[in-house]
């Protein structure tokens, strides 16, 4: 088993212990451990020192440490961590690799917008004081709130799963608002000049055949430059593990 496929186990099954727990004593929801609290409870106002840190500190600190971990290595969370890619890649691998298709990149550079609506839409609610509308379409509160049924996030759930067997890695791709704050994270790293690891492509050795694309689960164009400039490579090394030429794919430090 390799060392991404161990901490995602891991981490996941650690998610799951937190679920069943959370879901037994029924009274709190997993979502104050989530990082997106940074968003959902960190912008309330007045709380970010007081209530916040209480209820759900956890998240609040667990997304700002990712957000900066994201300067350095881009979206490694999504990669190692998040317990929702581990779910996403678990179920393409058991069922969405026969009716898989990657979509042209000129719609999944459109597509792939979604998300930073998504975060300004919440961050809106949140400011305004309506962040129960979108809370409401949160999978993870969803979840949480079992066997009482919040349609909403269920509703959210059912998507993810339907989209990430025809399309792998769907929700971190269009739709995930974090994904959207640590993109947001790297890229002001990028306006402060700070170098950052990514996908490099030894053009001597490459013999253009593709295979790493093809493998490729956020349908990234590795083959457009020599280093993989955007902002979600999510850093699995599923690239590099199908590249035939060995040395050819590595990551490095670049600004
Ligand atoms: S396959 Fe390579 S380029 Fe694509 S997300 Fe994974 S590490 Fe990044
Ligand atoms: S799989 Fe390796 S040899 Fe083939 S295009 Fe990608 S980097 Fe080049």
């Amino acid at each position: 088993m390799k060392k991404r496929h161990l901490i995602q186990a891991i981490v996941f099954l650690l998610s799951l212990g937190i679920l069943s727990f959370v879901i037994l004593i029924g009274k709190k929801s997993i979502h104050n451990i989530c990082p997106y609290a940074v968003i959902c409870f960190g912008l309330l106002k007045g709380n970010i020192f007081s209530l916040t840190l209480q209820v759900a500190g956890l998240g609040i600190v667990l997304g700002l440490v990712f957000m900066v971990i994201s300067l350095f290595w881009g979206r490694i969370f999504c990669g190692y961590i998040c317990p929702l890619g581990t779910f996403q890649e678990g179920l393409y691998a058991l069922f969405g690799k026969k009716a898989a298709r990657q979509i042209p990149y000129f719609y999944e550079r459109r597509f792939s917008k979604l998300k930073y609506w998504i975060l300004t839409g919440t961050i809106i609610l949140v400011i305004t004081g309506l962040s129960w509308i979108y809370i409401n379409f949160c999978p993870f509160y969803a979840l949480s709130r079992l066997p009482s049924l919040a349609i909403g996030g269920l509703i959210t759930f059912v998507i993810i799963i339907i989209g990430s067997i025809l399309l792998p890695r769907f929700w971190c791709r269009f739709l995930c608002p974090y994904a959207a704050l640590l993109n947001l994270s790297q890229k002001l790293g990028e306006l402060f000049g700070l170098p950052r690891r990514k996908i490099q492509r030894n053009l001597e050795r490459c013999t253009d055949c593709g295979l790493c694309v093809r493998n490729c689960p956020m349908n990234l164009d590795i083959l457009a430059e020599e280093y993989v400039q955007s902002l979600d490579c999510i850093h699995c090394l599923k690239c590099l593990a199908a590249c035939p030429k060995p040395g050819t794919i590595s990551e490095q430090r670049n600004s």
